[in-house]
């Protein structure tokens, strides 16, 4: 089917991702430049892939500023009320979303339902990701390196709890709870439908494997003084600049979110492709 792009549609994605964002910058979960990346991927997910695409950007959205927020003081412990480090920003939210709106620009001129599936499979990659990283430091037991099964201290990347195992499945599986229930709503095939479920547990687990995985090899990981912790980040939640111990400089944690989306769109496009 040929997928002509509809002004009203474009005009409604405008709107919406206008309201998400300004939602997600009074909430401070993106600062200024975040505010411009979630309109650029919500319009093109709304208004080109459609409601169905940009549902699961809103759910990504608010359920990761959701559990951003979610038990805060215990993550940051006393410099929790410094936090300012912790707003997306325009690298982040490509990070996140780009993958998905390429795949929403290519339903111009390829197949609309399997590409959807690519969308869900990169989509659950980024909110299972999330969920790990947010849930996973409340573990209270201590992780262990995905690598060497040895135990680290919790925040660690490339750290894996069972707290952290079961919060990738629950992001991942909302995501294709959501992608499947609005497949059925918008009168897909059953096959789309099933399809929708098991590409985001599959490509949403295998991306945040990938994620934990060059988590404790190859990416650059900060130092906090201030909270003596690990960080993927170089201004650390807390608002102090941290310090580079250990990883390449350029496989930042965005490079590395944008690697895991792209492991769990491919993954799901294989398995789309073979469905229809
Ligand atoms: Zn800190």
């Amino acid at each position: 089917m040929s997928n002509p792009p509809d002004l009203l549609e474009l005009l409604s994605g405008v709107v919406l991702s206008a309201v998400a964002a300004a939602v997600g910058y009074r909430r401070a979960s993106l600062n200024a430049s975040g505010v411009i990346g979630a309109m650029i991927t919500g319009t093109i997910l709304f208004g080109i892939g459609g409601w169905e695409w940009g549902l699961l950007l809103l759910v990504f959205f608010f359920s990761s500023s959701f559990l951003s927020h979610y038990r805060e003081k215990d993550k940051v412990g006393l410099a929790e009320k410094f936090s300012k480090g912790n707003r997306r920003d325009l690298a982040q939210a490509l990070a996140n979303a780009g993958v998905a709106s390429v795949l929403a620009l290519a339903s111009l001129f390829w197949n609309r339902q399997v590409l959807y599936l690519g969308c869900v499979g990169a989509m659950a990659a980024v909110n299972a990701d999330t969920w790990a990283t947010e849930l996973g430091v409340l573990s209270q037991r201590a992780p262990r390196l995905i690598t060497n099964g040895r135990p680290v201290t919790v925040g660690t990347s490339g750290g894996i709890t069972a707290l952290g195992m079961a919060a990738t499945l629950g992001g991942a599986g909302l995501i294709g709870l959501v992608a499947a229930l609005a497949a059925a709503i918008g009168g897909q095939e059953a096959g789309i439908v099933v399809g929708a479920v098991v590409v985001a547990l599959i490509g949403g687990l295998t991306g945040a494997l990938l994620d934990s995985l060059l988590g404790a090899t190859v990416q650059a990981i900060y130092w906090c003084d201030r909270c003596k912790k690990e960080t993927e980040q170089q201004v650390h939640r807390c608002g102090t600049p941290t310090r580079k111990i250990r990883g390449r400089n350029w496989m930042n944690n965005d490079v590395v979110n944008f690697l895991a989306s792209l492991l769990g769109a491919l993954i799901a496009l294989g398995i789309g492709a073979n469905l229809g």
